[in-house]
């Protein structure tokens, strides 16, 4: 189960009372939160592995790239949004702003470590896997899942416009749990 299906359910299965909601849903959210990071932080890689990684691709490692990167790919392949990123982050005690974290996601991406999904849900998602794949969205849930590029092919597809190629086909597709 990914971590945060997993800490939704967690949270969302201890609720007592309505009126409690959500204070408790707030406070067991970042209690699992932080439980998570602390089992994260014993096998996230040395901070010279991020300097490094971020040196190779063209970018100064500060002490907080450094700290953003090593939640972002401590982990194995993830998706996750700038606000999840910044909750981690505070675990951690690196006080970044959310603006910073927003930035640094950005900066990530146009070096090429993150890759945006286009995903057309409120928040925007960033993937540390930058090969090429494609996506299941759990509809209503805000979790999304890698389908391996080979699993899924794309025919008949249309000629690019005069005088452009196509790069590459990004597919979506939704799914919700069966009632
Ligand atoms: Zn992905």
């Amino acid at each position: 189960m990914k971590e945060a299906t997993l800490r939704k359910v967690l949270s969302e299965g201890s609720i007592e009372s309505h009126a409690h909601k959500s204070y408790m849903n707030e406070t067991k959210s970042n209690v699992w939160t932080c439980i998570n990071m602390d089992i994260a932080q014993r096998s996230k890689p040395s901070d010279r592995d991020s300097a490094a990684r971020l040196r190779q691709a063209g970018l100064r490692p500060t002490r907080q790239r450094v700290a953003l990167a090593d939640l972002l790919f401590a982990k194995g392949d993830r998706h996750l949004t700038a606000e999840e990123l910044h909750e981690e982050a505070g675990c951690i005690g690196c006080s970044c702003s959310l603006a910073t974290v927003y930035n640094t996601l950005h900066q990530f991406t146009e070096a090429g470590l993150l890759r945006v999904l286009s995903l057309e849900t409120a928040k925007t998602y960033f993937d540390t896997n930058v090969s090429d794949h494609h996506h299941f969205l759990v509809e209503g849930r805000n979790e999304v899942v890698d389908i391996p590029v080979g699993d899924i092919s794309v025919n008949n597809l249309p000629e690019a416009p005069e005088g452009m190629e196509i790069t590459y086909v990004d597919v979506v597709i939704r799914v919700r749990p069966k009632s």
